[in-house]
């Protein structure tokens, strides 16, 4: 069992190997909807469902596509560098025009502008815009498909942030109990909210920043999520490459001084797609991840469209139990903990209580906390410490178990015997007995509790009570 979690997307590689996945590591699977229509609607219901019903602490993320500029649909072209082409807006093009979904996208780019399509393997430069079409010189690139992505560098785009598909797919994973949505292309606050104001508080929201404006408005868009991913692949083709390891390092920083959830997304075993060994640099990459304070690691194409899901679950296990061993090993200056403590203001009671708590742990004296889970609040304020010692989460509520099984070095459990409130004393002492029984601690170890007590309001982090176990 690792501390980091694994999110694995799946896909029709993974579809039918979601236990074995599990077994290999995976805490979390992903679905992203840019891919699904309403006809797959009762396929991934029924999926979702099994799932559920199979592993009690898995959470499903549903990424929705979010105002991402694409393609329309014509018949696949060869191009080659220098060609001319010509794109524009469905109702405009004829002959051989490229078609693109977004009506008005010509008044938003000027010559000199970038166009990178399918993800970067075509990158075209703006030549000019005429008669509504913008004309295109090829950079790079052999073929050009149907419905592809397009990014355009540092170029805003004003458009609407949730379409009519977006909205549904919202709706559908309501309905499925999924514990996170994924907004893509999160530009500001406001899209957040706008999500909010469709999902009310049924379902967790994953900030996704992927261009300028987001990165921009990285602050205000931390404070209105409940957990954030750093999404290197658009990022990366929108910021430029050179950009991506700051923007990881300071996005994971900033979520766990927040006390949220951040996960480390994109090409992390890329080679493992349709190759049997992954690429030296790509253990680097996951296990500096780690040490970065990531909550998670995230598969993509390797787990939804590889040659073997389950294989690169397990290669992605074995990175990050090498790197934990690592970081809390005397070989190494990284603290992430002290870091972090150093950087968080004690502003309330849960801030001031949390520090005492990780300070406390670094004695060496206690083995395990235990964190009665009603929100989950307290429990992801001391997961931000990426302390050695696992955080037992008490949860009374089926959706609190699985969304806090996204935060690094907590294992979620059911409440057994009533919520903490109603008899704290029996309650440390069942969980306790819990955690012996499951061999997580023996007769003699120290336990820490940390908990809010006397109203049940979200981050009223105020109780800590020491017990040793019989
Ligand atoms: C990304 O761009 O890194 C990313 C996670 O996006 P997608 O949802 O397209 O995989």
């Amino acid at each position: 069992m690792t501390r980091t979690k694994i999110l694995a997307t799946l896909g029709p590689s993974s579809y039918d190997k979601t236990d074995e996945m599990v077994k290999a590591g995976a805490d979390g699977f992903r679905i992203n909807y840019s891919h699904v229509k309403p006809e797959d609607y009762p396929f991934i219901e029924k999926l979702a469902r099994g799932i559920m019903q199979r592993h009690e602490n898995v959470f499903l993320v549903g990424d929705i596509h979010g105002p991402k500029l694409r393609l329309g649909d014509f018949e696949s072209r060869k191009i080659k560098i220098g060609d001319i082409i010509c794109l524009a807006h469905y109702s405009e093009s004829s002959g051989d025009d490229i078609p693109f979904q977004y009506k008005g996208l010509e008044n938003h780019v000027v010559p000199r502008n970038r166009l990178l399509i399918d993800d970067g393997k075509v990158g075209l430069r703006v030549k000019d815009i005429k008669d509504k079409k913008i004309i295109c010189r090829v950079l790079y690139g052999d073929l050009i498909e149907s419905r592809k992505g397009i990014n355009i560098p540092n170029v805003s785009i004003p458009m609407k942030y949730l379409s009519e598909k977006d909205e549904r797919d919202l709706q559908f994973l309501v309905d499925n109990n999924f514990s996170y949505v994924s907004a893509s292309y999160s530009r500001t606050a406001g899209d957040i909210k706008q999500v909010r104001k469709f999902t009310g508080d049924l379902i967790k929201i994953i900030g996704k920043p992927e261009n300028y404006e987001g990165e921009k408005n990285l602050i205000e868009i931390i404070k209105v999520c409940d957990a954030m991913m750093v999404p290197r692949g658009d990022y990366g083709m929108e910021r430029g490459v050179e950009n991506v390891p700051a923007f990881q390092k300071r996005l994971i920083e900033l979520c766990n001084i927040a006390g949220i959830p951040v996960i480390t997304a994109t090409q992390m075993l890329e080679s493992l797609m349709y190759g049997r060994d992954a690429k030296r640099p790509e253990s680097t990459d996951i296990f500096n991840a780690v040490l970065d304070g990531t909550d998670v690691t995230m598969l993509s194409g390797e787990t939804s469209m590889g040659n073997d899901p389950v294989r690169a679950v397990r290669v992605m296990e074995r990175i990050i139990r090498k790197a934990e061993q690592y970081l809390y090993s005397k070989k190494t200056g990284v603290d992430i903990g002290e870091r972090i403590n150093r950087m968080i203001k004690e502003n309330n009671v849960s801030d001031r209580t949390s520090k005492r708590v990780y300070e406390a742990l670094r004695s060496g004296i206690y083995e395990a906390v235990i964190s009665p889970a009603h929100h989950g609040t307290s429990t992801k304020k001391m997961s931000r410490f990426r302390i050695k010692q696992l955080i037992y989460a008490f949860c009374d509520d089926e959706k609190v178990r699985r969304y806090l099984n996204m935060s690094r070095g907590v294992i979620p459990l059911p409440v057994i015997n009533g919520y903490f409130s109603r008899d704290p004393i029996k309650f440390i002492e069942e969980s306790i007995r819990i955690i012996k029984s499951k061999g997580y601690v023996k007769s003699g170890d120290n336990v820490i509790v940390v908990a809010g007590m006397g109203n049940y309001a979200k981050g009223n982090t105020n109780l800590v009570m020491e017990e040793i176990v019989k």
